[in-house]
């Protein structure tokens, strides 16, 4: 059966709980860097990406997050601590992705707003949520747009690593998160 983890430092974490388990997932909460050995991906939640990063330094998360070789989900505050560069003066995390993020960037629109966006991979729109979302202000070599909401990239992967400016586990709509679970366990397959 596939494990999938969700890191539970701070943030969204029971609704991600909820959401992979509706899809028939084996989800488990993530406190310890240990247990990333036992998983076949992970989730980095929405929340807040200083609070979480504080809490990765403190529980011993970075170095191990950064050679974590199974695929990663960073929703919002996820995509915030994976992206490779931020913008402004702000130092990156993981760097496990080849993007810079503008955190709080929803800018002149209201802090929290909803859209039905076209997804590469998906053939009906995807009712987004964006809470305080980032977004994704430049993306280098290798990365794959998957949407754009008024011209701004909201949702990107290379390799094995996901992102999304938005909450999937936020809609009763799996079909985002099923992409994530596809790449999850395409990886297993690969790796025997
Ligand atoms: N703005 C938050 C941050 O940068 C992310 C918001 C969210 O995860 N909903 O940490």
């Amino acid at each position: 059966m596939t494990v999938i983890g969700v890191l539970g430092l701070q943030g969204a974490v029971g609704e991600h709980l909820k959401q992979l388990q509706s899809c028939g997932v084996d989800a488990v909460v993530v406190k310890k860097a240990e247990q990333l050995q036992d998983i076949d991906g992970l989730i980095i939640p929405g929340g807040e990406s200083t609070a979480i990063r504080n809490l990765m330094d403190r529980y011993g998360f970075v170095e191990p997050l950064k050679s974590f070789e199974q695929p990663i989900f960073g929703t919002c505050a996820g995509m915030v601590l994976l992206a490779n560069e931020l913008s402004g003066t702000e130092e990156s995390h993981l760097q496990r992705i080849n993007i810079r993020v503008k955190r709080n960037a929803s800018g002149r629109q209201k802090d929290s707003f909803e859209a039905a966006l076209e997804v590469k991979g998906l053939e009906e729109p995807y009712h987004a949520v964006f809470i305080r979302a980032p977004y994704v202000e430049e993306t280098g070599d290798g990365v794959e747009v998957l949407a754009t909401y008024d011209g701004q990239v909201v949702a990107a992967k290379e390799g094995n690593i996901l992102v999304s400016a938005f909450h999937p586990e936020l809609t009763d709509d799996h079909r985002f998160l099923q992409l994530f679970i596809d790449m999850v366990n395409s990886s297993k397959l690969t790796v025997v």
